[in-house]
């Protein structure tokens, strides 16, 4: 299951993301969000009852949501039968940039983090596309008890 979201629903595409689903983000009109769907056969996320009305008239695969939270969102999106899968790498798409992330060896990022986090880690991964380093540090840390919620809703 491929996605393009809203202009609305960004926290959800970093989340989705996370859970190694590719999402678009950041498509601003309507009509293009339309047509990179069709070409692309990704599902669209929005809260734009126009929007969600116009797609599924071109028979276009919809999911409208409700809420305005995330936990709300992640339960609505549940009853359409999407599961949470594993979080993080390597199965999790970059968060900024929607690339696919890989794991790297601690060389390869010496000169790229900073010495504090080089000499306290030793699991990193990059995300080919944008060139972002991840480390399982405190934001991930943060992310994991967000995760625990989610799987709970
Ligand atoms: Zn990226």
């Amino acid at each position: 299951m491929k996605f393009i979201a809203d202009m609305m629903l960004g926290r959800l595409a970093r989340w989705l993301r996370l859970y190694g689903y590719d999402t678009l983000y950041g498509v601003k009109d309507d009509d293009e969000i339309i047509e990179i769907a069709r070409r692309e056969g990704r599902v669209i996320l929005t809260r734009d009852s126009g929007l969600a009305e116009r797609a599924k008239k071109l028979g276009l695969e919809v999911i409208l949501l409700d809420s305005n939270s995330l936990e709300g969102q992640v339960r609505e999106l549940k009853r359409f039968g999407v599961e949470l899968k594993e979080l993080f790498p390597p199965n999790a798409r970059c968060p900024k940039c929607n690339g696919p992330i890989r794991p790297v060896s601690k060389e390869e990022v010496r000169d790229k983090v900073p010495s504090k986090v080089y000499e306290s880690y030793d699991e990193f991964y990059v995300c080919e596309d944008c060139g972002q380093i991840y480390w399982p540090g405190r934001q991930w840390k943060e992310m994991v008890k967000i995760d625990e919620r989610l799987r709970r809703v």
